[in-house]
């Protein structure tokens, strides 16, 4: 028995998800008494591979393939059912992100695997499996229970602290048989020089509140000084003041950041679908009674043309003190 993670890399390179998901993995292996097999694919130096015992896998498992390098759906839950069957894994982990979420059914079907998708937190029960997660974009909870002998989970980003264990992985290549590939990736346009937003640890967000796109410098300057993504609300985006990508919510990304900043956002309920699970959020709003501020941890009453640049100072000469 073990408790097998996907821990996915970006350029070779794991981030503080990756941690997460070890970390989340060796809890629930701590609990049933097991250990945590993590599987790799693509290159990742070694260094890289052996941290990932720093966080609590006893093993790595690494494939290598170039027939990897582009995300197939049906090759990677090949080498993910597989790397379970050997490891005798009754439960997988995976993100709940881009990959994590295309994965997560398929090998569901594959494994024959009940699939809890979405978990903020671990476990509470093992047999059976019951998980509980958010439902109806946040504004309620369900306990889902898995009636199958596996498990599947996919947890969001920033729900579980990573946490060092200081294990020295066994670190061993694997080499399963891969499925026909029938896709091909023929061009690949990345993002550089942005934090993006699915990873972002602080969100600045503004709403309409901001008045227009000319205001949004100093949600760029503060986002700059924090070392933060940007984020809007519909109407933005919907007016074109910023683009889809930005747009959090019920209809957009769904994200959970440590710190969001809410400015010139009302806080309606599908707003906060989106960014309900961030661990803190700061608003400012000229009305009282925004329902932004049920939400907030730190709520600013006030004009957001005024409030900002104050923010953006005092946060300059912070960091300039610091
Ligand atoms: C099916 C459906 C799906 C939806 N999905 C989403 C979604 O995914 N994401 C999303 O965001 N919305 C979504 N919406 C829209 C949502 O209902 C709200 O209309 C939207 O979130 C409001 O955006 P807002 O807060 O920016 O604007 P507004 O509602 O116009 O609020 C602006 C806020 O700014 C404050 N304000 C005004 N001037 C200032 C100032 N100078 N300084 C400080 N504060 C100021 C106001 O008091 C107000 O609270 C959806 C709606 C539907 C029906």
């Amino acid at each position: 028995m073990s408790v097998l993670v996907y821990t996915e890399n970006w350029d070779g390179k794991f981030k503080k998800l990756s941690f997460e998901l070890v970390s989340y993995a060796a809890k629930i292996a701590e609990e049933l008494n097991t250990k945590v097999v993590a599987v790799s694919i693509g290159n990742v130096e070694k260094a890289a591979l052996a941290e990932l015992g720093k966080y609590g896998a006893s093993k790595v498992i690494v494939v290598c393939n170039g027939e990897l390098n582009n995300l197939d759906n049906k090759a990677y839950n090949a080498v993910l059912a597989q790397a379970a069957e050997k490891e005798g894994a009754n439960v997988i982990i995976l993100a709940h992100n881009n990959k994590g979420k295309a994965l997560a059914p398929g090998l569901s079907v594959k494994m024959k695997a009940g699939l809890i998708s979405g978990v903020t937190g671990l476990p509470s029960s093992y047999s059976p499996m019951v998980v509980k997660k958010k439902s109806f974009t946040g504004a309620a909870f369900a306990n889902v229970k898995v009636l199958s002998e596996k498990s599947i989970l996919t947890l969001f980003q920033n729900s579980y602290a990573v946490v060092e264990k200081n294990i020295e992985p066994s670190i061993e290549e694997f080499a399963p048989a891969l499925p026909a590939i029938n896709t091909q990736v023929t061009n690949v346009d990345k993002v550089t020089g942005k934090i993006l937003l699915s990873d972002a640890e602080i969100v600045v967000s503004g709403g309409r509140g901001m008045k227009g796109p000319e205001n949004w410098s100093g949600i760029e300057e503060l986002a700059q000084i924090l070392g933060a993504a940007t984020a809007c609300s519909r109407p933005v985006s919907d007016e074109g003041w910023r683009g889809h990508s930005e747009h959090v919510g019920q209809t957009g990304k769904i994200i959970a950041p440590n710190l969001y900043f809410a400015l010139g956002i009302s806080g309606a309920i599908q707003h906060l679908g989106g960014v309900s699970s961030s661990k803190c959020i700061v608003a400012v709003n000229t009305d009282k009674d925004a329902p932004i501020f049920e939400a907030a941890d730190y709520g600013i009453i006030g004009d957001v043309r005024k409030v900002l640049p104050d923010m953006i100072t005092a946060f300059k000469e912070f960091k300039a003190s610091n």
